[in-house]
């Protein structure tokens, strides 16, 4: 395909954000009368996939804290549900299975899953969770537990077919997919600080509109945009936190025990939910009997024929170099820096004894190759979905989103002028303003 040199749309990146924002904004054009896909070029540096949303573990869940969060997963799950085949989405549902400490804020997700129609179930008490767990997985053993979430919807889909399958759709309706092509920058206007071209090792592309969806990479875009590198944020009691860095790197780690997926079914032979598992019981491990860690810890799991085992992960741990310093490139698992060692494998893979006893023992089975990769977090580590310089949209999710495949069609509505309530959570301005989310007790940063 020969390079243009003009296009009214640019849309930077081809994960899940950039190809489902190019599918909504071509079918919204062709809907209004106001042009289509032909009107939309999507540029990646390298290929389709080849960020997080490629290497993503693909779960799909709604149990979040934040009201906000749960709205918008809501929606996002109905994009997953409107073609399943297509998105290669695997409906099994999803179960949050938490100690103490956190009874009381998933009691309240569960609260409001109800208030908003996303059905689920609520298990509370010790006996009570290892009852339920039992009757679905008869080896069930973790230790530690006062509540189970059973989301009915959500599950996983697996990460690079759903991705085609939006290119697919995408393209079916014009829209351009260039490969190859990295953006280096940007030029403005004379008299306004919109873009007006965007400046790439292939060529100057002019356009109307720009929307970043660059994921980890985000960093380096809001450098070449001159976005503020801290910022303020005012908290509960009105008081400011100054200078905070406005992005950090989390590493994470996830990696594929080599069994049979069919190892783990339901006891009536289904696939079963996704399972997260947080708990403050002491875990040790499965080889020696060693204390791993008496701190709360928590893992996630599910049988993936993808992946050609159990595939799941852990808890992320923090990047500490300097943001601007971090080597982003190679990414994923080509990456000499941020795949997952030993110890991880390790860890995980005791917690799945822990857990389960089917997996007792079966840490040899651990599939040696690399895996995991690097997020990029906001401040609050919640996303910004916003317009910045006039023109240009980011979709920064804060390393929520490849379960966020809806987002793309709430920004394309924005593109087009309309404002979306369940976006409106997500603008830059709520550090200043203070209009943060609620924080949970969850051992991970995204919960
Ligand atoms: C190991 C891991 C597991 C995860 N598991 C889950 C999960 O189970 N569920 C979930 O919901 N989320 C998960 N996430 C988070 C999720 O993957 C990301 O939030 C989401 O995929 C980001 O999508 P994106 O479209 O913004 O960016 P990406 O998928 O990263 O795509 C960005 C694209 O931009 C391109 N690009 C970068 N720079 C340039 C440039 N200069 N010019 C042109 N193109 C450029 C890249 O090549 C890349 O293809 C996981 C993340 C990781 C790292």
């Amino acid at each position: 395909m020969a390079m243009p040199t003009q296009a009214k749309y640019v849309i930077i990146g081809a994960g899940i954000h950039g190809l489902s924002t190019a599918w909504h904004l071509a079918a919204k054009l062709e809907a209004q009368g106001q042009g289509g896909g032909q009107d939309i070029l999507v540029v990646d540096k390298t290929a389709i996939g080849a960020g997080a949303s490629g290497i993503a573990c693909g779960v799909v869940r709604n149990n979040y804290y934040q009201p906000a969060m749960r709205e918008l997963m809501a929606q996002c799950v109905e994009v997953w549900e409107s073609d399943m085949e297509a998105f290669s989405y695997h409906p099994v549902g999803y179960m949050q299975i938490s100690p103490e400490s956190m009874h009381a804020d998933v009691a309240s997700i569960f609260e409001q899953q109800k208030a908003i129609g996303y059905e689920s179930e609520f298990i509370e008490g010790t006996d009570d969770c290892d009852t339920y767990m039992k009757d679905i997985l008869h080896d069930w053993q973790a230790k530690g537990i006062t509540s189970v979430l059973h989301e009915k919807r959500g599950g996983y889909a697996n990460n690079t077919k759903a991705l085609y399958g939006l290119a697919t759709k995408a393209e079916n309706l014009g829209v351009r997919i260039m490969s190859g092509v990295e953006v280096t920058g940007f030029n403005q206007g004379h008299n306004s600080d919109a873009v007006t071209s965007v400046l790439t090792n292939k060529g100057e592309i002019t356009c109307e509109q720009v929307v970043i969806a660059v994921g980890p990479w985000v960093n380096t875009f809001w450098n070449m945009l001159e976005l503020p590198k801290t910022v303020d944020i005012k908290g509960p009691n009105g008081q400011m936190a100054k200078d905070i860095d406005m992005w950090r790197y989390w590493c994470l780690e996830e990696g594929t025990l080599g069994v049979e997926p069919g190892l783990q079914v339901t006891n009536d032979g289904k696939m079963p939910p996704v399972i997260h598992v947080d708990t403050d019981a002491p875990l040790y491990s499965d080889e020696d009997g060693s204390l791993i860690t008496d701190q709360m810890w928590g893992i996630y799991y599910k049988p993936d024929l993808n992946f050609g085992g159990i595939q799941g992960g852990a808890m992320p741990y923090v990047v500490k170099t300097p943001v601007d310093e971090v080597a982003i490139d190679p990414y994923g698992p080509d990456s000499p820096d941020f795949i997952v060692g030993d110890d991880f494998a390790h860890m995980w893979c005791s917690a799945l004894a822990f857990c389960q006893k089917r997996f007792e023992g079966k840490i040899k089975l651990w599939k040696d190759e690399p895996s995991g990769g690097l997020g990029c977090f906001t401040p609050d580590s919640f996303p910004v979905f916003d317009r910045f310089r006039e023109n240009v949209y980011v979709i920064a999710d804060s390393n929520h989103g490849y379960k966020m495949i809806g987002v793309g069609k709430l920004v394309a509505d924005e593109l087009m002028n309309g404002s979306s309530a369940l976006l409106e959570p997500f603008r830059f301005s709520r550090y200043a303003e203070g209009k943060l989310h609620p924080t949970s007790n969850s051992p991970f940063p995204w919960s």
